[in-house]
């Protein structure tokens, strides 16, 4: 039996991954984008769109929603995302001012 090279996958996944990576490097780079964010924006993203699952193989990649609506969808996931984030908000990124005196631990 030959081995071959085939996977279901949902084709909005992809188009969600790479728009939501460009997204967040440029219009929407003062946005969290560490791995928790990111993954809940891909999954309200995708949640928007009509899944659109395919065959993957070697040929034809050209599946999936409109790159209009993947955008809009992963924009809506971002702002949302970001009024509400799944974790204590921080700006990770910038000076903390108590950086020094950090340790968490409550006495
Ligand atoms: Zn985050």
């Amino acid at each position: 039996m030959d081995t071959v090279d085939v996977n279901v996958t949902n084709a909005n996944l992809e188009r969600v991954l790479s728009v939501m990576d460009k997204f967040l490097a440029e219009r929407y780079n003062e946005s969290c984008a560490c791995p928790r964010c990111r993954c809940d924006i891909a999954a309200i993203a995708l949640n928007y769109l009509p899944p659109h699952y395919i065959v993957e193989s070697a040929t034809g990649r050209e599946y999936g929603s409109p790159w209009v609506m993947v955008e809009t969808a992963v924009t809506e996931a971002i702002d949302r995302v970001m009024e509400n984030p799944n974790h204590p908000q921080s700006k990770a990124s910038f000076v903390q001012p108590d950086a020094d005196r950090s340790s968490p631990i409550m006495s």
